[in-house]
């Protein structure tokens, strides 16, 4: 074997590896898994120009990465979206999972009704990183978002209220998720284990969630890694527009 098809089928099995177990290692781990995919292919591409002679080869070889071009993009495609966004170019990588109005109203009233009883929830959207896996492993649910099932799904003591509750295009597709909990050293010693959930999903996938604190009835987002406390109407509204609404 040539050394470029020895890196290529590393490439392969590592991106498998990290796909299939990202969601039962912690974060720090996956973190340097999707670096090494990173800097494996980089030395692939540096072999395949450096070393392959001729042009029908190249033309060839050109066509051998173009799957493994893909398994990369699912990996990083996240962070490849964040880094178009901050340069400020739309990456083409469509958002899914856009909020109707209907739904953002049906939620902001849930989250009203939450926060005003106290009762702890975590509600995450989906955008384009897939929560499939935590979907599976949960209560499924399919039903459409509305105030009163939300309510009624962390309503404390009822069998469903633990853990969180994950929507897709405007579905809630289940209840009960877990997700693991950030490891962050920066995260307030007083934020328990659903603020770490939420910051933990945040920081692995382009998801959004919304946290309702059970003891201070607080409303808070955590997206991208950060933990935005205390929120006021207004401003859940302006993030469910800008990370749901705008594509
Ligand atoms: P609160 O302000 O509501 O008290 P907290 O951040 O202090 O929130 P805890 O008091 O530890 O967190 O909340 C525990 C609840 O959070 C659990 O009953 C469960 O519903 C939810 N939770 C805890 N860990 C996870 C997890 N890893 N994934 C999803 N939900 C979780
Ligand atoms: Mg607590």
């Amino acid at each position: 074997m040539e050394n470029y098809d020895i890196i290529l089928l590393n490439i392969y099995l590592l991106t498998i590896f990290s796909l299939v177990v990202r969601a039962k290692i912690n974060t720090a781990t996956y973190r340097v898994l999707k670096l090494v995919v990173f800097l494996m292919f980089g030395v692939f591409i540096y072999e395949l120009f450096s070393n392959v002679p001729s042009i029908d080869n190249r033309v060839m070889m050109i066509v051998r990465i173009i799957p493994a071009f893909v398994v990369f993009l699912v990996l990083v495609h996240s962070e490849f979206k964040s880094m178009m966004d901050f340069i400020g170019i739309k990456s083409g990588l469509k958002a899914s999972n856009t909020i109707e109005e209907a739904s953002k109203t049906e939620l902001l009233h849930a989250i009203d009704y939450l926060s005003r009883h106290k009762i702890g929830a975590i509600i995450t959207f989906e955008r384009s990183t897939s929560l499939q896996d935590y979907i599976e492993n949960a209560f499924q649910i399919e039903a459409p978002l509305s105030s009163e099932l939300l309510g009624s799904i962390f309503m404390p003591k009822t069998p469903l209220h633990d853990g969180a509750i994950i929507i897709k295009d405007n579905i809630i597709k289940c209840a009960g998720a877990y997700f693991p909990p950030s490891e962050s050293s920066k995260i307030p010693k007083y934020l328990g284990s659903r603020h770490r959930a939420g910051i933990g999903i945040s920081e692995i996938t382009d998801s959004l969630t919304v946290i309702v604190s059970e003891e201070s009835g607080q409303v808070s987002v955590a997206i991208n890694g950060y933990l935005d406390q205390d929120l006021s109407h207004e401003s859940l509204v302006l993030y469910l527009e800008k990370y749901l609404q705008q594509n």
